[in-house]
This record gives C-alpha cells, structure tokens and sequence, in this order.
C-alpha cells in the first residue's frame, strides 16, 4: 500500500491544489474524492429527488453513472466538471454525504480506483475510511477565515452572487456537519502527518509531504 496517498482535511484547506500537484510531480493518478459526492448530489437536483428521501436515494444510486475522465466528470452522459462546483451543490453534497448508503455505494468506487495503485485520493475519509492501510497519509488543515477566503477567491469569477461572509458560514457549516456525523466522519488520526497551511505556500506544503513520503 506504499502507493497509496491520502490527504483528507476540511474544505479550502488547499486538499485538491496540493493534491493534483502531487499527482502530477509524481506521475500518479488524482482522486478528488468530494467531485464523487457532488456528482451525487448533482443528480438528486437534476432528478429534483428528496435527499431525505432514503428510498428515492437508493433508487438514483441504483441508476447513477459516474465516470471520470481526463479531468471531467460524467454523470449519466452528462459532462458536469463545471456544474458541481456552486454553492448550492456544495451544500447538497455535505448533505448527502452523511447517508451511508450513498458512502457505501461510493466506497466501492473509490477501493477499485486506489487499489490500481500511484494514486492520490484527497477527500474527508480517503485514510480513515477508505484506505486506512496506506501508508502515507496526510491531513492539511487552516483556519476557517482562512479557507473561506480561499474558497471565495475561487468562486468570485464562478458565482459572482457570493460574499466573503456567507462563503466562510457556510464552510464553517459544513465542517461541522462533516466533522459530526456518525458516517464517517472527517477525523485526523495519530499515523497521519498534520500540516497548517495557513502561513505556507503551495511549494511549501508540497516539499513537506515530498520530503515525507515512503515509497518504493
Ligand atoms: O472536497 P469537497 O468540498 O469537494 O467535498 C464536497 C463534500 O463532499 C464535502 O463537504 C463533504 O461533505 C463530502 N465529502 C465526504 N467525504 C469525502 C469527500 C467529500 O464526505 N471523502
């Protein structure tokens, strides 16, 4: 399993820069494991489906396709890579993230890519739940004043309707549903390597796990 990286942490702690970065530098394959999650909660509002709704859930999760490819996410035939990333989704898939049937249905999913292993998976649950044998984990974390800035830089351009105030609320909301359901929840553990990204630059988080890594 010392191909196998995770790096879990909350949102905007710098997860998917790092990650894909990391990917890349190494010639590893990138998992963003929350675009599985959103893609999920994507086709609930397409199929304007419930999400407290267990047995609708369970029926689109028998029906749902999702396939990534060369960066792209597919739901159905449908190209959604952009679509998934509005608050609203994001807010939709912190929701539904906390069903366990959906975490199971995802599970399978997740297992089948990292097992090919040279993979990268970054998410809330890649080392505690889904590879909790790897051996090179990682949890980026920053203050949530911090990560809302970030998240809002990143939406400024997408949703210009989004404030700095309402991005940093609702990335404190979600941490705490994240941090709080019983289904796996976002949790850093004693074999994972902790880093703060607030003071640091990408190069910086990047030479510190490169600097730490253990592979063959
Ligand atoms: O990382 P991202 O913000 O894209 O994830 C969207 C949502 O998916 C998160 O708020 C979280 O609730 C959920 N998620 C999860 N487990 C993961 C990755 C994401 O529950 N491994």
């Amino acid at each position: 399993m010392n191909t196998i990286i995770t790096i879990d942490g909350p949102s905007g702690a710098g997860k998917s820069t790092i990650a894909k970065l990391l990917a890349q530098k190494l010639g590893y394959t990138y998992l963003d494991t929350g675009a599985l999650y959103r893609a999920v909660a994507w086709k609930v509002r397409h199929d304007n489906a419930d999400p407290d709704d267990s047995g609708r859930l369970q029926d689109l999760l028998g029906k749902i396709d999702i396939t990534l490819s060369e960066n792209k996410i597919i739901v159905n035939g449908t190209d959604v890579t952009s679509m998934i990333r509005t608050p609203e989704i994001s807010e939709l898939s912190s929701k539904v993230s906390a069903v366990p049937a959906v975490r199971k249905h995802l599970f399978k999913l997740q297992r089948e890519i990292g097992l090919k292993g040279r993979v990268v998976l970054e998410g809330r649950d890649t080392g505690t739940v889904i590879f909790p044998e790897a051996e090179n984990k990682f949890f980026l974390d920053a203050g949530p004043e911090e990560r809302g800035r970030r998240r809002y830089k990143e939406l400024k351009g997408k949703s210009p309707e989004a404030t700095l105030k309402e991005t940093i609320d609702g990335i404190k909301t979600r941490d705490e549903r994240d941090s709080t359901r019983q289904s796996a929840p976002l949790k850093r553990t004693d074999d994972m390597i902790y880093i703060d990204t607030s003071n640091l630059t990408i190069e910086q988080v990047i030479a510190k796990i490169m600097g730490s890594l253990k592979i063959a």
